[in-house]
């Protein structure tokens, strides 16, 4: 035998995958399938930026590993525009996805503890393990909306059995799975504990220019010299599968480690595609663009995340309205006894039995972090036409097919006894 199974890493069937097939047996039987369990941006990439791809088609060179100086210096000027970001041009690299960076980040060290929020997206643990870093988790409630509160963060720190180890925090906000995002005032008090244990924060930020509020938090104002912040074209741009991400780490965290992270780029995945980077020039220098861009994308996904937190609240769930992005993360604790009577005391039963029952997909909270009988599940309202922003005059967005699904739950919730 070449490969025996205990030559291998330990691994999970991955919870997305399996929502999937489960979801495609019952399209090919003819049934219907709501399909919030699979978060891709429903919006299509602008049409300016398309035609700037497909003229630099013929772009075959390799770039420089850090990225294309213009894109960087055009993602830097974007920031500041958008989001009032300092950044230093030189300090940024781009890659084939922030995934990827993150992972680069993540295995330049050699010896780190990587504390996750549960719950949180699903790649970080998978990552901190393949990096071979030690994983730890820091609960938090729906109470706390999700978020890492100071309290818990100071007594995680202090609790640490081995302090001497490097402390990385992976925070991502808005969230995937949560919808939640961190106020100023909340990210000033997390950067006093993270200034005192010198804990390094990598803040996955790709969902920030979809936030709902004008008023955008973020941690590098707080905590500059130990917040690296990734983000990238995926979330905002509705381009994911065109695999154009970057991470900005601060000077203040040293020239090595800097260069350790793009020698580890320059050893996986080279560069981003060229033709992308040139594309993504164009998506990155035009703040106007891309603002009307969002204001259309945000106006629509307020619509469609108020109605569905509304419904599922009116519902007896516990869910909090989505403050960016496209998730909501619906506790269904209230009907624990009932759901017990009906065979589900774990959220992998919960989201099965609502998918054989209803065909509405959602993603069960263990997948993010959250104990095996949490009874919480992601949902993702993606399940519309995004391309209805385009048409200039368009009076009324026709989400028909999410109010459909909230209703099946709804329903579902109703009939149990
Ligand atoms: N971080 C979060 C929270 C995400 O939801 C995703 C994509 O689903 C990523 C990172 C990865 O983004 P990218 O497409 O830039 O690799």
């Amino acid at each position: 035998m070449i490969l025996k199974p205990t030559d291998l890493r330990p691994h999970q069937e991955s919870q997305t995958l399996l929502i999937n097939q489960q979801s495609l047996e019952r399209i090919q039987k003819g049934e219907q399938v709501y399909r919030f369990g699979f978060g891709q941006s429903p919006f299509p990439v602008p049409a300016e930026i398309c035609s700037v791809l497909a003229e630099s088609a013929s772009r075959k060179e390799y770039m420089s590993v850090q990225g294309y100086p213009d894109l960087r210096r055009a993602i830097a000027e974007f920031h500041s525009h958008t989001e009032s970001k300092q950044w230093d041009a030189d300090q940024i690299i781009v890659g084939a996805g922030s995934k990827i960076l993150i992972f680069c980040l993540l295995a330049a060290l050699k010896k780190a503890e990587v504390v996750i929020p549960a719950p949180s997206w699903v790649s970080y643990e998978p990552q901190a393990n393949l990096a071979g870093l030690k994983v730890s988790w820091i609960e938090t409630s729906v109470e706390d909306k999700w978020l890492v509160t100071p309290e818990r963060l100071r007594e995680f720190c202090l609790a640490r059995a081995d302090s001497s180890l490097p402390l990385v925090l992976i925070l991502n906000y808005p969230s995937n799975p949560t919808g939640q995002t961190y106020s100023r005032a909340q990210l000033q008090d997390l950067a006093l504990v993270l200034s005192e244990f010198e804990v390094l924060v990598i803040a996955d930020e790709i969902y920030s220019l979809l936030t709902y509020s004008q008023d955008y938090a973020t941690l590098d104002e707080f905590y500059p010299q130990g917040t690296i912040v990734s983000s990238g074209m995926s979330k905002w741009c509705g381009a994911g599968g065109w695999r154009l991400g970057f991470v900005h780490i601060p000077a203040e965290l040293g020239e090595l480690y800097f260069k350790t992270v793009v020698g580890i780029a320059s050893e996986t995945y080279s560069c981003a595609a060229s033709p992308i980077q040139l594309a993504a020039v164009a998506a990155y220098s035009g703040p106007q663009l891309a603002r009307n861009f969002l204001d259309k994308q945000i106006e629509l996904l307020v619509q469609i995340s108020t109605f569905c937190s509304e419904a599922l609240c009116g519902a007896g769930v516990k869910v909090h309205s989505a403050q960016g992005g496209f998730y909501l993360f619906p506790d269904f604790s209230p009907f624990t006894e009932k759901l017990k009577v009906a065979g589900v005391t774990s959220s992998d039963e919960l989201t099965r039995k609502l998918l054989l029952d209803t065909g509405v997909a959602l993603l069960p909270g263990s997948a993010f972090g959250m104990r095996p009988e949490s009874l919480t599940a992601r949902l993702a309202f993606v399940d519309f036409d995004g391309s209805q922003i385009l048409d200039e005059d368009y009076k009324e967005i026709e989400f028909d097919k999410v109010k459909q699904g909230i209703g099946e739950i709804v329903g579902w919730l109703q009939q149990l006894n």
